[in-house]
């Protein structure tokens, strides 16, 4: 055993995350269908005005807003209909005074027309080809002008944009088809240690001694729903040899995540290949679960050793990873929702440690969840997680807590 030579707290752990990010600088263009969730590279500029033509927010008639200043119930005007225009068809005639045109919503305004009089504050005319304006009208009623909503030369989305269901319904306004984002960060996943399986070329039943590969799946998801691309390979046994050979294999992505050997057993042999390869910036946290959790750089690349224990290894994933994917992707911090509720049960936390303790939400408390750290029960029957300072050691049953929602 080579036990922990200095367990950091929380709160470094972060700041020295935060100090390794490399925001990803790689672009590409991707469909506009394909962009929801995806990061702007570049600003976009809008090369026309929206709507490109002054037109209608009613049906009803367009008309000289002068003919009809006086207009009423009592005193109506009568106009000429001089045209029908629908949507997508350009006005044929000029309006002179005296004349209207029938017109439908989103349909282009004739010229010399300055306002729309919605039918509703209509009624037909003496002749077929006239109608009665019984509401007063003023220049400009009633109707969306010429680049109202977009100028020419407006910026549609900035350089860093999250492109949210509004921004691409701004850039599909102004007929992009693609936008230029920043590529996805590629996470390199591996689980290593002797006894697990990988189930991926088939579920084989179990020898003794071993388990199935959960971490490279629960990583994998986590990666996957905070924008990283991950690209996980089949496990590899605790040698020297074999860790140095799949550091070498991840080398091209911009983060790594091993899973196992992150402690401080003879097997554990994470912190012997990082010091052969790399340089380590942490190697043990005061969390629970969590605890022998490595930070190191290799070859330039930011790499995270995280405890077998799932659910050491899912916690420390959202604790950890979430961030720091969510920063090399340019994405906002994830603000997870939280609730406030009643404990419903008293727990002991060990002194010293910031713990995160799994809880499932019942009937308006929050109930203990946390069952050991190497079961993955302790998080997928739990809702969320409450923490306990490193400074607290008991939670009373009935205390308030605030529970962050997975
Ligand atoms: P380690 O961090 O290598 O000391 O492993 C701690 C515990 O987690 C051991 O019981 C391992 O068998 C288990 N473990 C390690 N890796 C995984 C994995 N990928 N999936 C499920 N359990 C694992
Ligand atoms: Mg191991």
């Amino acid at each position: 055993m080579r036990p922990f030579t200095s367990t950091i707290s929380l709160e470094e752990a972060r700041r020295r995350l935060d100090a390794h990010v490399r925001p990803i600088d790689r672009a590409e263009r991707v469909a506009l269908a394909n962009a929801t969730g995806r990061v702007a590279a570049a600003d976009v500029v809008s090369a026309i005005d929206v709507p490109a033509f002054a037109r209608s927010a009613m049906d009803g008639y367009a008309v000289v807003a002068a003919d009809v200043a006086q207009a009423s119930h009592t005193s109506p005007v009568a106009l000429r209909i001089v045209e029908r225009i629908y949507t997508g068809q350009p006005p044929r005639t000029a309006l002179s005074r005296g004349a209207c045109a029938e017109i439908a919503t989103g349909a282009p305004l004739p010229e010399g027309a300055d306002a729309v009089v919605m039918v509703e504050e209509t009624s037909p005319g003496p002749e077929p080809e006239a109608v009665l304006i019984l509401a007063p009208a003023s220049s400009g009623q009633n109707v969306g002008r010429r680049g109202g909503d977009i100028t020419t030369g407006d910026r549609i989305v900035a350089a860093g944009d999250l492109l949210t269901p509004s921004r691409i319904g701004a850039l599909a306004a102004v007929g992009c088809a693609d936008v230029e984002v920043f590529r996805k960060p590629v996470v390199a996943i591996l689980s290593t240690g002797n006894e697990v399986v990988d189930v991926t070329s088939g579920v084989r039943p179990l020898a003794p001694g071993q388990i199935y590969d959960v971490n490279r799946f629960t990583l994998a998801s986590i990666v996957e729903s905070h924008g990283g691309v991950p690209r996980s390979a089949s496990p590899v046994p605790d040698t020297i040899g074999a860790l140095a050979d799949a550091l070498d294999r991840a080398a091209g992505a911009d983060i790594i995540v091993f899973s196992g050997g992150s402690s401080v057993g003879e097997r554990d042999l994470i912190v012997d290949a990082i010091a052969q390869r790399g340089e380590m910036i942490f190697h043990g946290i005061a969390v629970k679960p969590g605890k022998p959790t490595a930070f190191a750089v290799v070859g330039g690349v930011p790499f995270f050793g995280m405890p077998g224990n799932p659910t050491s290894c899912l916690s420390n994933a959202y604790i950890l990873l979430v961030p720091f994917l969510r920063a090399t992707a340019r994405l906002p911090a994830w603000t997870p929702r939280t609730i406030t509720l009643p404990l419903g049960r008293r727990i002991v936390s060990q002194a010293g440690r910031h713990q995160f303790y799994t809880v499932k939400v019942q009937n308006g408390v929050a109930l203990p969840a946390f069952k050991g750290s190497g079961d993955i029960t302790s998080l997928s029957r739990a809702d969320g997680y409450i923490e306990i300072p490193a400074t607290e050691s008991t939670v009373d049953e009935g205390a308030s807590v605030t529970v962050t929602l997975f």
